[in-house]
C-alpha cells in the first residue's frame, strides 16, 4: 500500500480569486476539510469539519489536478488548512505556482513557510467572530510584505479593535492590510467614513467579489 499522503478536499475549482492580494485574477481553489474555529458569522460552515470532505485525493492527484489548470495560481483554503497533517508537503509539491494560504490566525504560520511562491493571508478574527481569544498573536509580528492580513469587520466594536491593532503593530509598514465586512451587516461606507477619520492610509477596503458575481450563497465558484 502506497504512503502517499491524502487530502480531505470538500472541493475543487477554478475561479477569480475573491479576496485579498489576488482579488480578481484566476486562481485553482482547494478547500480542506475541517476547522478549528467557530466564528458566529461563518460563511463556509460546510467544511467546518472532517466530515464535510467530498472527496479524499492523493497528493499526485492534486498537483495533476493544478496542472492540468494551466492556471498559474493557487488559493488553498478552508476550513483551516494549516490543520491538515500533510500541508506542508503539498505547499512543497505546489512549488511551480503561486499559493495563497488563507488561513484564519490562529496557529502559527512560520512553520509552513517553505518556499518563496508561499504566501499568507491570515485573518485577524475581531470580538464580533467569537473567536477572538484563539488568535496567534505572534502572526501579526511574523508577516511580510508579500503576505497580507484580513479584518473582517461586523460592528464598532470590530472597526475600532481593527484600527488598534493595525497601529499598535504597525502593520501597514509589514504587510499588505485589508478590511472587509460581514456581507449585509456592516456597511462598506461605514468602514471608509473610519478610515479617513483615522487617516489609515496604506489599508485596503475589500469587498468579497464572490458575492457581487454570484449569489452568496453559491458554492464551487
Ligand atoms: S475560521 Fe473560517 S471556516 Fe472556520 S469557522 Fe471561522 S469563518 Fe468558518
Amino acid at each position: 500500500m502506497s504512503n502517499e499522503p491524502t487530502y480531505a478536499v470538500v472541493e475543487k475549482f477554478v475561479s477569480v480569486d475573491g479576496e485579498g492580494p489576488t482579488a480578481g485574477a484566476l486562481s485553482v481553489f482547494i478547500r480542506l476539510a475541517g476547522c478549528n474555529l467557530r466564528c458566529t458569522w461563518c460563511d463556509t460552515c460546510y467544511a467546518q469539519t472532517h466530515q464535510s470532505a467530498t472527496e479524499s485525493i492523493t497528493l499526485t492527484q492534486l498537483v495533476d489536478y493544478v496542472n492540468q489548470t494551466g492556471i498559474a495560481h493557487v488559493t488553498l483554503t478552508g476550513g483551516e488548512p494549516l490543520l491538515h497533517p500533510h500541508v506542508k508537503e503539498l505547499l512543497q509539491a505546489l512549488s511551480f505556482v503561486t499559493v495563497h494560504v488563507e488561513t484564519n490566525g490562529s496557529i502559527d504560520i512560520e512553520p509552513f513557510r517553505v518556499g518563496e511562491h508561499v504566501h499568507f493571508v491570515v485573518d485577524y478574527k475581531l470580538p464580533g467572530s467569537g473567536m477572538e481569544h484563539t488568535m496567534c498573536l505572534e502572526n501579526l509580528e511574523k508577516v511580510t510584505l508579500a503576505d497580507a492580513y484580513k479584518f473582517v469587520i461586523a460592528d464598532a466594536v470590530d472597526m475600532q479593535k481593527a484600527v488598534a491593532l493595525v497601529k499598535q503593530y504597525n502593520l501597514t509598514c509589514k504587510t499588505q492590510v485589508y478590511f472587509s465586512t460581514v456581507f449585509a451587516e456592516m456597511t462598506p461606507a461605514d468602514v471608509v467614513e473610519v478610515m479617513k477619520q483615522e487617516k489609515l492610509n496604506g489599508i485596503k477596503l475589500q469587498l468579497q467579489l464572490h458575492k457581487y458575481i454570484w449569489d452568496p450563497s453559491d458554492r464551487g465558484v
